[in-house]
């Protein structure tokens, strides 16, 4: 399960803002997790409890928000939203596409008090 080491960089994340606010508490964490992400909500809950006991991030609740899977073309520019893994640029029908969204797991932002 990777995820568990997804959610100890997440915690050293939540930690390093808490601590340069001066937190007491977190109350929340808001993550981005993109559509195409290979991390799954449930496993992050799971081991959010394990590893956030006994610090000031124990009990905080996570919220979750999607992304979508979005591309660029490099050739004309164009981002457009990735539908049916069709990656074929819609304005120039270029095929070498990247991936700008959609993969990503990150921390957004946090509430602490
Ligand atoms: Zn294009």
């Amino acid at each position: 399960m990777h995820e568990l080491s997804v959610v100890e960089s997440m915690m050293a994340v939540v930690l390093k803002h808490a601590e340069k606010n001066r937190a007491g508490n977190v109350n929340r964490i808001n993550l981005v997790l993109g559509e195409m992400s290979t991390v799954m909500e449930d496993p992050v809950k799971f081991y959010f409890e394990l590893i956030s006991r006994d610090t000031i991030a124990e009990g905080a609740e996570l919220s979750f928000r999607r992304t979508q899977l979005i591309a660029k073309c490099p050739d004309c520019g164009e981002e457009f939203k990735v539908e049916e893994y069709d990656f074929t640029c819609p304005e120039c029908g270029g095929t070498d596409t990247e991936i700008v969204s959609g993969r990503e797991f990150q921390v957004e932002s946090i509430e602490i008090n």
